[in-house]
């Protein structure tokens, strides 16, 4: 590709809208431009790179034995009535009407589409196991698109979705689905965990996340200091065991605490341990109040709960909520005389508490010598905290340490969610019917571009990984008005291009510091300059990862290409 007439345009500055490094190099190195908030265009040297990234998916699903189709973005508002998604779905559905007033929704991922589309035309369990997938747009209208195509409103993603007739038929759907992921990852060039995430009510085991680690990742992985455990810290179970003091219990005492509201400005003023404080949590669990009890030096996990009420939706108790059912204002709640209507659940580390300290559910007042049989009593004790840096690591090997992640995959086991909501069933061996059972896979193949731009830069621009590199390399004729040197360089773009190789050919008149400083910022892994030493045949090859400069006669190029060309893969 002549860069002439090529449309990339680079910025010398950093865009003052752009946070990350990700997100400022692909503005600046002409990848994409914003159209709208969370949605962006793909220039060609944006829209190569997809393309690289798209066909490493591509090939790992094929090669996974699933069968590439492609769905419509639009999806009519029944289908995702039919599923009881409609509502569920909330703000995050872009949904518009069409000339006839009927309602529709811009697909966000595809579980009804493509559940519909098998009920319809598989019957029988001789069709199945079966394996879908596209890579195609989706919409969902982000609270917060940042970061640029990180976090976007409209994205592509590679969605998947097995169908097997037996529970050992998903887990090998699922299995061969997470080492193509593994595949696609490891040849996108990232460094990637695939950690134990969050799989709605029921359990932990049933669905991973595969995370780039980056300090700029939205999730936080907890992993081991010693074995391969990794899950996300939404999920991650405390296993951590608390001895009781063997201290004298004191009796209850009330006193004043005016205006000391937080654990901190507590354990401040009373001069006392923050693990000696009981914290309490009122939370609204899908209409009931639920009043939530860490240690003091702990953080309640809501997701925890949500689990252990098989809940749809667990929010904070709003300042009306918590008055109405604790008859105080948060900040001096307490488990001590609560009303039966509102569930007490606590952490085992609050059990082990001996004369801690507690609101006493009256506006400036605190318990303290609280002791937990004797005081209070809790419905069950439960793990509801998050796990801490520090803690033994639930597998029992290590201790937990932290990273950031961000989440370029998921793999989830549906089970029969949809198709029994929808229908999509299917007669066994002995005519009976059965719902099918289903397993999802997403890639954010946006996000996972972008994430390698993350992982994969410098101070001066991108660095390419070979496997997603828009081009293979970057010819420069450093000079274009002499005559050798142009000669020369349009010899080897045609040879270069003889030989397969995919050139990016600057023959612009610009500047030699602009077509340096541009190479460097758009970062395709070798370049070539033609310079000097043109009239005997010589040029530079210049590694972008390492620094590395060779001069080679242009009777050695495409070796030498070649060579550094395998090393970098
Ligand atoms: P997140 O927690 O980041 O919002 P999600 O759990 O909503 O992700 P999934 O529904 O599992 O994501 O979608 C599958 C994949 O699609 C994700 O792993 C991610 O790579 C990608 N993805 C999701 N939302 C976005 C977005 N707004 N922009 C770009 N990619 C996205
Ligand atoms: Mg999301």
């Amino acid at each position: 590709m002549r860069q002439n007439h090529f449309l990339s345009p680079t910025l010398r500055d950093v865009p003052s809208d752009a946070e990350v490094s990700s997100h400022q190099l692909m503005l600046r190195a002409g990848l994409i431009r914003q159209t709208a908030s969370g949605v962006y265009s793909f220039l060609p040297l944006g829209m190569r790179a997809l393309k690289k990234v798209e066909n490493i998916v591509r090939e790992e699903m094929d090669a996974a034995g699933a069968q590439e189709l492609l769905m419509p973005a639009v999806q009519p508002a029944e289908l995702w009535q039919e599923s009881g998604r409609w509502e569920a779905y909330g703000p995050e559905l872009m949904r518009f009407y069409d000339r006839h007033k009927r309602e529709f929704a811009l697909g966000p991922t595809h579980e009804e589409v493509i559940t519909t589309l098998v009920r319809d035309d598989v019957k029988s369990y001789k069709k199945l196991p079966m394996t879908l997938y596209q890579i195609q747009t989706k919409f969902r209208d982000e609270r917060r698109p940042r970061f640029g195509v990180l976090r976007s409103r409209e994205f592509i993603m590679k969605d998947a979705y097995s169908f097997d007739t037996t529970q050992e038929g998903l887990d090998k759907s699922y299995d061969s689905m997470f080492l193509a992921y593994t595949n696609v990852f490891t040849r996108c060039g990232l460094d990637f965990r695939a950690v134990v995430a969050d799989s709605g009510a029921m359990g932990g085991k049933d669905t991973h996340e595969f995370m780039v680690l980056s300090s700029i990742g939205e999730d936080t992985i907890a992993y081991s200091s010693v074995s391969n455990y990794a899950a996300n810290i939404e999920i991650a179970p405390v296993v951590s065991k608390y001895e009781k003091s063997n201290e004298d219990e004191k009796p209850l005492e009330k006193f004043d605490t005016p205006d000391l509201k937080t654990i901190d400005e507590l354990a401040n003023s009373l001069n006392i341990d923050k693990d000696k404080l009981i914290k309490a949590v009122l939370f609204m669990v899908d209409e009931k109040p639920v009043l939530a009890l860490v240690r003091g030096d702990h953080e309640v996990n809501d997701v925890k709960i949500k689990h252990f009420y098989h809940a749809q939706v667990v929010e904070l108790a709003s300042h009306e909520q918590t008055i109405n059912y604790m008859n105080c204002e948060p900040g001096f709640i307490g488990p001590i005389n609560v009303s039966n209507d509102v569930d007490i659940v606590a952490d085992p580390a609050v059990e082990a508490i001996v004369n801690g300290v507690c609101g006493a559910n009256e506006k400036d007042k605190h318990y303290k010598y609280v002791n937990s049989q004797r005081d209070f009593s809790v419905k069950d004790y439960i793990d509801l905290r998050f796990i801490k840096e520090g803690d033994p690591s639930p597998d029992g090997q290590g201790v937990i340490k932290f990273a950031e992640g961000i989440e370029v995959g998921h793999v989830f086991k549906l089970g029969t969610r949809y198709s029994e909501a929808m229908g999509a069933v299917f007669l066994d061996e002995n005519g009976k019917s059965k719902p099918m059972i289903m397993g999802c896979y997403g890639i954010g193949v946006t996000r996972v571009l972008a994430a390698t731009i993350e992982q994969n830069h410098d101070d001066k621009g991108i660095v390419w990984p070979t496997t997603v590199a828009p081009f293979d390399l970057h010819l420069i004729a450093v000079n274009t008005k002499n005559a050798d040197q142009k000669q020369l360089s349009e010899d080897l773009y045609k040879q270069l291009k003889r030989a397969g190789c995919d050139v990016l050919f600057d023959d612009r008149a610009e500047r030699p510091g602009v077509k340096f400083a541009d190479a460097d910022l758009i970062g395709l892994p070798l370049r070539i300059t033609v310079g000097k030493k043109a009239a005997e045949g010589i040029v530079e090859v210049k590694v972008r990862k390492t620094d590395e400069v060779l001069e080679v006669h242009t009777d050695q190029l495409l070796n030498v290409v070649q060579d550094l060309t395998e090393r970098l893969a």
